[in-house]
């Protein structure tokens, strides 16, 4: 047993759906751009009221979403994203100022982050009675947020690092992710490469190490399926479309989603 990642179509819409192997619900979702109502830049399924889009379509790409994941938008949990460390404990829907990062426990209950590049952090047991899910972009990862919300899950869930699994969605790679070598003595040097005299991060290496030092063992560590700025058709990537793009969703609830496998 243990946890993969497959990609799925669920009519005009295309997913990266976090399962247990064999059968049984959704762990956890990240959305991809096909299908979706806007247009120019944020083509596709733009799911963020924040990036210059215009608002009626991302309505309609919400409720698209919604509708076929079987979700009610008014159950949903979000964090506020600050590029910061804090992860809370979310035991009602809505907004939870200065985090980054939620898990909960509570049936009916969702959350969701928007991401573009950032890493979507995913921590679970095998039953889903309890998980987590934060952002890590190079701020947060640097701050330690993939420990942090291991350790909450552990304390809340009054679990081992054994029992949990940690997976990371679709988001840039050590491929891509280019930067100055001033912003980039930021993370811990293991994460950091020289490659023909230019420097790249490896955030999932280095979300990864958390989610290790938290007791995770390796095996239950999935690295991501996808490097958004590989794929930018596939995915909106900060990076690939110089800033000026969506956001995909990454999704987790307590007790998994209601998307039954379609093979
Ligand atoms: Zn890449």
């Amino acid at each position: 047993m243990g946890f993969a990642w497959f990609q799925e179509n669920r009519g005009a819409l295309s997913f990266y759906v976090l399962r247990l192997v064999g059968p049984g619900s959704a762990a956890a979702v990240v959305t991809q751009r096909t299908g979706g109502f806007s247009k120019g830049v944020y083509e596709g399924l733009n799911l963020s009221l924040r990036v210059g889009d215009d608002p009626r379509s991302v309505r309609r790409n919400r409720r698209l979403l919604a509708s076929t994941l079987g979700l009610n938008e008014k159950d949903c949990a979000w964090p506020e994203q600050v590029h910061g460390e804090s992860v809370l404990y979310a035991d009602a829907p809505g907004r939870f100022s200065g985090a980054d990062g939620l898990a909960s426990s509570k049936p009916g209950l969702w959350m969701a982050i928007l991401v573009a590049d950032c890493v979507p952090v995913f921590v679970l047991d095998e039953q889903l009675s309890f998980v987590g899910l934060a952002h890590a972009g190079r701020r947060g990862t640097a701050l330690g947020i993939t420990r942090n919300l291991v350790e909450l899950v552990k304390s809340k869930a009054d679990a081992s690092g054994q029992a949990l699994t940690v997976a990371l969605g679709p988001s840039i790679g050590g491929c891509c992710y280019e930067l100055d070598t001033r912003t980039a003595s930021e993370l811990p040097r293991p994460f950091v490469k020289e490659r023909n005299g230019k420097t790249f991060a490896d955030l999932w290496e280095a979300n990864a190490a958390q989610a290790l030092s938290g007791g995770v063992p390796a095996d239950n560590i999935l690295l991501p399926p996808a490097c958004t700025c590989c794929e930018p058709q596939m995915f909106f990537s900060h990076r690939a479309h110089g800033g000026s793009t969506g956001r995909q969703m990454a999704i987790a609830a307590p007790g998994g989603l209601g998307l039954q496998r379609n093979d």
